[in-house]
């Protein structure tokens, strides 16, 4: 795949890293699964309203009326971006894990028990789309099945001893293996119990056309570093009548309609849940980069992003002593996440080598998976390598070509562990 160009233009693409024997390179990121270099639009779109940022929604000024009108502007964009439905609430949060943790704290009571529902969550799942539920509520982890088959019956089963309370939180992408279960299936079972589900979109929706219109999800968390727009903002949307009934997220101004000394009344809608000053410069760049991914046919973006998983999966699959990490065989469509190990080094050396011989981004370690690498048997860990519009397919063939030449020759620098990190 040496010749395809990135699928659209991103900031820092033509960044010089050092090299252990003092020659530099260009980078090769292929870690956008943790943070996605921002989209050269984004950039341009927000140098552009910097200069127009003013108080958010507090302010008379002239400029605090362009900056409110940007913020509210972005959240439309945002909403419309996963295909919120009219009555959706859109809320800005920081990140995926932020929102995540807003909706655990919405999660209505039964009044048959008092207590929330139950919330079901498969093991292959990111700790931000875990640990929030098991905090909160009565959370079920299922162990995923050999196949997504098996995995989708278990969950059946499952909701069947689940009252109208439930929540099913699912991975749009699991950020290990880029596979998912089809979001359709597990939308039909849980509604068919009478239960909600959130989907988990930090992976997803940088990679593909969501709609919660479209699927019937009920809520939706992302994050903005992860969608070409700089760190800061991310979003959770969906069904208003949990969000405006839960305990507001935070407790400050903006997020009250009157306060006594001893009382006070909370706002519905968005601002209940957003207490201080809001990120403007983060949901003006979130927006952005919903507008700019929008503006391509999402066919395009998925056969660029194809391509190049695929070079890895068969290029990194066909090499000695390489296995590739997979939850399931018959799962569709996974995103640009591929995850190996290489026998005999540590996941941390191979990470290492990878950025001292060659520049090479990758990242390392358990992905903030623990339970799904532990059932693998990757409780060492593994390395990941990822890729999304801004990656061309010449660093995909270095990746390959570097780890051959490790397999084959060993690595060429002296590494060593400090302070648990794997350096030359
Ligand atoms: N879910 C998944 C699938 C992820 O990949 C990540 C980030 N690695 C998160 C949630 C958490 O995202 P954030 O750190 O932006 O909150």
């Amino acid at each position: 795949v040496d010749g395809i160009a990135p699928a659209l233009p991103v900031v820092g693409a033509d960044t010089l890293v050092p090299l252990v024997d003092g020659r530099r390179v260009p980078y090769a990121n292929l870690d956008v699964a943790a943070s996605a270099p921002a989209l050269e639009a984004v950039a341009d779109h927000v140098a552009r309203v910097l200069p127009l940022y003013a108080s958010v929604h507090r302010g008379a000024g002239y400029l605090s009326q362009v900056s409110t009108a940007l913020y509210e502007q972005a959240r439309r964009t945002i909403g419309a971006f996963v295909g919120a439905r009219d009555d959706d609430g859109v809320i800005v949060t920081r990140n995926t894990t932020d929102a995540l943790n807003l909706l655990a704290g919405c999660l209505p009571a039964d009044p048959a028990t008092g207590q929330p529902g139950r919330v079901l969550v498969l093991d292959i799942e990111h700790h931000a789309n875990l640990l929030p539920w098991q905090r909160t509520t009565d959370t079920t982890v299922l162990t995923g099945g050999p196949s997504v088959a098996a995995t989708l019956a278990a969950l059946r089963d499952e909701l069947r001893e689940s009252g109208p309370y439930a929540l099913v939180a699912t991975t749009g992408a699991s950020n290990v293996t880029g596979e998912s279960l089809p979001v359709a299936a597990v939308v039909e079972a849980a509604h068919a119990a009478g239960a909600r589900v959130v989907l988990d979109g930090a992976q997803l929706v940088p990679h593909r056309p969501f709609s919660l219109a479209e699927t019937g999800v009920d809520y939706v968390a992302y994050s903005g570093h992860k969608t070409y727009a700089p760190y800061g903002a991310g979003a959770l949307v969906g069904r208003r009548d949990w969000l405006d009934a839960g305990t507001p997220y935070l407790a400050g101004g903006g997020a009250v309609k009157r306060v006594r000394v001893t009382e006070t009344a909370w706002h519905d809608g968005p601002a209940r849940h957003e207490a201080g000053s809001p990120n403007v410069i983060g949901a003006v760049a979130l927006a952005a980069a919903a507008d700019a991914l929008r503006a391509v046919d999402p066919a395009e973006l998925a056969l660029h992003e194809a391509a190049l998983r695929d070079r890895l999966v068969v290029g990194l699959g066909n090499l000695d002593r390489v296995q590739v990490v997979r939850c399931w065989d018959d799962a569709v469509d996974p995103v640009g996440v591929v995850t190996f190990t290489v026998t005999g080094y540590d996941p941390g050396l191979v990470a290492a080598y990878l950025s001292a011989e060659h520049g090479i981004g990758v990242r390392d370690g358990r992905f903030c998976a623990h339970p799904l690498l532990g059932r693998l048997g990757f409780d060492a860990g593994a390395v990941r390598a990822s890729v999304g519009v801004g990656t061309p397919g010449s660093d995909v063939e270095r990746l390959i070509a570097a780890v051959a030449a490790l397999v084959e020759h060993g690595p060429q620098a002296q590494y060593d562990v400090v302070d648990g990190l794997w350096v030359v």
